[in-house]
Parts: structure tokens; C-alpha cells; sequence
């Protein structure tokens, strides 16, 4: 499991959005398998990738009975077998909606907001994907029953080999969940490592910060932010590193040129120019240029940067 973290307007919920192939990227390609997807949304590859929505409330249909929202996606693609209601009950055992017979003649608002967001994981696993992306799936459900949707996506994974893309601003639940935590800042990955990884030995000026934000119960003072200030508009991002208005670390450098990824342990990748060498902070400098291009990747400088 990968989760993708950042705070709100960083561009999270469009990679997701853009993966589900809901939208289509102005640029690049989304690949499955190694090979590129035909543009729009093939009936195969949605089939394969399935996406639960933040709100559960919406993502359900008001005027239709639970069985409904898992009966469908059954018949559009073929699925559910000669009984289909056993099939939409074994769903609901799924993800602990037990027993199933009491839920699928409810409607949605006469269910929990726990409960709705797992009926919505249950129509997502109907169709058999192989990927499931979670956008923020727990941020609008209270605090109290967030752990247990966030098991039932472990369990998924662990007992089902499910890929799931978890979607969140929360790095705490994020080192919870997944194994592999993504940052995003202002529509750019910035650091990428094994959750624990990541959270032990932040990397990026930017990550430090979101976990400086984080609630700590054994944090008896209030927390020392390293940044300041709001995300910027994606419309009109900050030239160069697209942090530096907020970063304390900030260098001349910073403002004018974006940083290259650098590789600060292996499997841990910071875009940072605090991890290049001094000699190579220059603008169109051939190594950090390649590195760039995906030619070659830099390593930090032996000794600890600045
Ligand atoms: S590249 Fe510069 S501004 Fe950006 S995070 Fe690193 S030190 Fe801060």
C-alpha cells in the first residue's frame, strides 16, 4: 500500500482522479501493467481500478436501496454469478456488514457515515479490481470509527493482495497504514520513502514540516514549525522549488531552479537542492540537468549538506 500525502490543494485527489482515469492528464500517460491506457475510460481498466470517494454520503445514491448501488456495477460487467444476492451479501461480509440482510434493504441515510463509506468500499471490490484508490476515505467519518475503515483497507491488502493507493493529509495514519509514503507539495512529489522511513528521517524541508504539524500525545509544548505560510496557487506556482516562499532553508538557488531528486538512502528519494554537493547549486549544471532527465540519479554529498 502506498499513501500519498500532503496538505489540501497539493493535487493529491487529482493523481487519484487522473489514475481512476476520471480525468485525462494534459501531459504523460497512466500506465497499467507497464503499458500505457487507451485515452477515456476503458470498461477494462475500470474494472481493474475502482476509486472510493471522500464523502460517502455522495458518492451513494440517495433514492436507491443499498442492494441497488451493488447490484449494478454486477451487471454492467457481467458479474455476480447465477445469485446475485448472495453475491452482494457475500460483499457486505466483506467488509463487516453483518449480517448483510439487515443493510441491503436500507437506504443510505438511514446507515452510519462508517457504514456508508463501507458500502461504498464493498461496490469498489464488486467488480473483483485490482487496484483500489482511497480518496481521504476517513477524513469526513468521525474520529471514534476511522480506525476500523482504515483496518478493513489493511485487511484488504493483506488478505486480498489488493494495490491500494491511500489518499490523505494525515502522515500519522499514513505511517499507520502504508508501506510506502508519497509527498505532494503544490502538485509535485517532493520525497518519497518507506513509511517508517520517512517519518523517522524526514528528508524534505517540506515533510519536516507537515510531521512537526502532526498531533503527538507525548508533545507536552506547543509544536515549532520549520515554514510558514499557505500552499501557493497551482495556477501561478512559485518559480524554482515551489516550496522556497515557506521554506526556512531557502538559498538564492532555490527561487530560480527547480531541485533535482536526489537519492538520500536507498529507496529514499528527496527533491531538495539542501542534497546536492555546494560545487553543483548552479543552474544548468550537466549533472543535476541529467538527473533531471531520469539519465542518471545524484546522490547527497558525503559530508552532511550546509
Ligand atoms: S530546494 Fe530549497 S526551498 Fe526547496 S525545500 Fe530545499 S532548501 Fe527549501
Amino acid at each position: 500500500m502506498t499513501a500519498l500525502v500532503g496538505e489540501s490543494g497539493s493535487g493529491k485527489t487529482t493523481v487519484a482522479r487522473m489514475l481512476a482515469k476520471i480525468i485525462n492528464p494534459d501531459g504523460g500517460e497512466v500506465l497499467l501493467d507497464g503499458k500505457p491506457v487507451p485515452h477515456g475510460r476503458p470498461r477494462s481498466y475500470a474494472r481493474q481500478v475502482q476509486m472510493v470517494f471522500q464523502d460517502p454520503f455522495a458518492s451513494l445514491n440517495p433514492i436507491h436501496r443499498i442492494s441497488y448501488d451493488l447490484v449494478r456495477p454486477l451487471r454492467i460487467h457481467g458479474l455476480g454469478g447465477d445469485d446475485v444476492n448472495e453475491t452482494v451479501e457475500e460483499l457486505l461480509r466483506r467488509v463487516a456488514l453483518e449480517p448483510p440482510r439487515q443493510f441491503t434493504r436500507k437506504f443510505p441515510h438511514e446507515l452510519s457515515g462508517g457504514q456508508r463509506q463501507r458500502v461504498a468500499i464493498a461496490r469498489a471490490l464488486s467488480v473483483r479490481p485490482r487496484v483500489l484508490l482511497a480518496d481521504e476515505p476517513v477524513s469526513m467519518l468521525d474520529v471514534s470509527i476511522r480506525l476500523g475503515i482504515l483496518n478493513l483497507l489493511a485487511d484488504l491488502r493483506d488478505r486480498d493482495r489488493l494495490a491500494i493507493l491511500y489518499v490523505t493529509h494525515d502522515i500519522a495514519s499514513a505511517r499507520y497504514l502504508a508501506d510506502t509514503i508519497v509527498v505532494m507539495y503544490a502538485g509535485q512529489v517532493v520525497e518519497t520513502a518507506p513509511s517508517a522511513r520517512l517519518t523517522d528521517h524526514p528528508a524534505h524541508p517540506y515533510t519536516q514540516l507537515l510531521l512537526s504539524a502532526a498531533p503527538d500525545p507525548d508533545r507536552v509544548e506547543p509544536p515549532s514549525l520549520a515554514g510558514s505560510g499557505a500552499p501557493p496557487s497551482l495556477i501561478t506556482p512559485p518559480s524554482g522549488c515551489r516550496f522556497h516562499p515557506r521554506c526556512p532553508h531557502a538559498m538564492a538557488i532555490c527561487s530560480t531552479t527547480a531541485p533535482p531528486s536526489v537519492t538520500v538512502d536507498p529507496g529514499h528519494a528527496s527533491n531538495c537542492w539542501l542534497h546536492v554537493d555546494e560545487s553543483l547549486r548552479v543552474p544548468d549544471n550537466p549533472e543535476v540537468v541529467a538527473a533531471k532527465a531520469g539519465s542518471t540519479s545524484l546522490r547527497p554529498p558525503a559530508a552532511p549538506p550546509r
